[in-house]
């Protein structure tokens, strides 16, 4: 696939159901991250196409938009995710070409959007609000309302996902949205925003401003039109997004990193937890939010987990998008820089299996072979920063509480898991391990866009996915009334 084979022109933002040139007519390359090459240009939005799609924004909700049932809106986003369905291939190769995420897994992604359209399609009209016993000639209700034009924010690892979990949420409450990809892979959003209009969605419910960051995305944040932002990146973009937000106190969703740790016991079933252990940090080159990039080891299997991983990491390979292998690029040079930095600062570590980068592979991608670490302290940077990288540590433990002391021990809290046969273990565990997510003897479960997600301290707030979604895209109003 190339450029010349979408059906829209990405050189363009999408604003009131309409494809129309960025107010400063500017544009920014595109590079495919399997071969280092421009492939082409990207809108550049700026402030005023952001002013553009916040006003269309605002007239859907005063129109069509905001006069239609939660069945109707059901309804459209139901087709969606069909519309989603029929352009599978093409959106795969879109992801994939746009990311340089091998195809299976860009198909995967196709999947989960059309599944997320499903969901909250389907719960559209199950969220309502509550009477509440009170005094003597009153009744009281809640009702629950769209926030009005919220903001999705977001970056390039998992777009068709994180649009389906962000958009698909508050387009089932009855928001309007102004959403703003990211610079390096913005090309399924604006797919999704044009499969949107042909099912039917009225005129400015969804607006795409492809532009850089600092300027459209800084914009958006910034803006007194907008009553909601979500936010899924950096820490430190986050920390200006919370900070941006604040100056109008907006409700804001801040989704970023992990150091999310896999916690294997003595009891464990370690042949069942290998796969999960090493494609949770591999998967989408280690450039997931939620990735396990620290596996902690009781010392009884520890050797053993060593040993089983090494030998599978030595098997792993690095390819093209389009060659569908373990793992394709980076997504820029700039991130291989920065992973090529951390594997500089683990360079007296252990290093005890390294994959391999397919012979066949274009010189010019961001290719780096799968690392696995071990015996690495608790407090060494690569177990304490999130490198965003295909590198991985394994850490040993002693008992049970060294486990949760290290598996707490990161100023994150996104995902952890448990592997041990011991249930009473496992609750324990659960409860104790600060995290938004804890998986017992699995890691992710498949992914199930019914799961809230979301973390605690450097990790972000707010949940995204499953009924939670739709509580914080929407305010809850209290009313009540005096009838004597
Ligand atoms: P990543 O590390 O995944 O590239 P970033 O946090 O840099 O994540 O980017 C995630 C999203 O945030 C992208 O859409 C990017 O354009 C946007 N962004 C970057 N800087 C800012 C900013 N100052 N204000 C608002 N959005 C920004």
């Amino acid at each position: 696939m190339t450029l010349k084979d979408l059906w829209f022109d990405p050189s363009l933002c999408f604003i009131g159901n309409m494809w129309v040139s960025p107010d400063n007519g500017q544009a920014l390359a595109l590079q495919d991250p399997s071969t280092g090459q421009d492939i082409g240009e990207i809108a550049c939005g700026t402030s005023a196409d952001i002013d553009r799609a916040v006003a269309a924004a605002e007239a859907a909700l005063s129109g069509e938009w905001g006069r239609m049932t939660a069945p109707e809106r059901g309804r459209i986003l139901a087709r969606i995710g069909q519309l989603v369905q029929d352009h599978a291939d093409a959106l795969a190769r879109m992801e994939a070409l746009d990311v340089g995420k091998p195809l299976k897994q860009a198909k995967a992604d196709v999947a989960a959007l059309a599944r997320y359209m499903e969901f909250y399609g389907g719960a559209a009209d199950k969220i309502h609000g509550t009477t509440i016993p009170y005094l003597d000639g009153y009744t009281v209700y809640t009702l629950r309302e769209p926030h009005g034009v919220t903001g999705h924010i977001i970056p390039w690892n998992y777009p068709m996902q994180i649009i389906g979990r962000s958009v698909g949420a508050a387009l089932a409450m009855g928001n309007a949205a102004v959403l703003k990809p990211a610079e390096e892979a913005c090309l399924t959003a604006l797919a999704f925003a044009d499969l949107a209009r042909q099912a039917g969605l009225p005129d400015g419910a969804l607006n795409v401003v492809p532009g850089l960051g600092k300027e459209a995305g800084a914009a958006l944040a910034s803006h007194p039109g907008v009553g909601h932002i979500s936010f899924t990146g950096s820490v430190g973009v986050g920390k200006l997004i919370q900070t941006a937000t604040a100056q109008n106190v907006l409700p804001v969703t801040l989704e970023l990193g992990g150091k999310s740790p896999q916690l294997v016991f003595d009891d464990a079933d370690v042949d069942a937890a290998l796969p999960f252990l090493i494609n949770a940090g591999i998967q989408n080159a280690g450039q997931t939010c939620s990735a396990s990039s620290r596996i902690l080891v009781q010392r009884g299997v520890y050797d053993q987990v060593r040993d089983k991983m090494a030998t599978r990491y030595n098997d792993l390979q690095a390819g093209s998008a389009m060659s569908d292998l373990d793992l394709g690029p980076l997504i820029s040079a700039r991130q291989k820089d920065i992973v090529e930095g951390f594997l500089g600062q683990g360079a007296s570590l252990e290093r005890v299996a390294t994959g391999q980068i397919a012979p066949d592979t274009p010189n010019g991608g961001h290719y780096i072979a799968p690392t696995l670490f071990a015996g690495v302290s608790p407090n060494h940077t690569l177990a304490q920063d999130e490198i965003f990288g295909p590198v991985q540590v394994i850490i040993p433990f002693e008992d049970e509480a060294q486990a949760i002391e290290i598996a707490n021990g990161t100023k994150f809290g996104l995902v952890a898991s448990v592997w041990s046969r011991d249930g009473a273990r496992q609750m324990r565990l659960a409860k104790k391990l600060r995290s938004g997510q804890v998986f017992l003897n699995n890691y992710g479960a498949g992914g199930g866009v019914e799961l809230p997600f979301g973390g605690t301290g450097l990790s972000g707030h707010g949940r995204e996915k499953g009924f939670e979604a739709l509580y914080g895209f929407s305010m809850l109003k209290t009313v009540a009334a005096f009838h004597g």
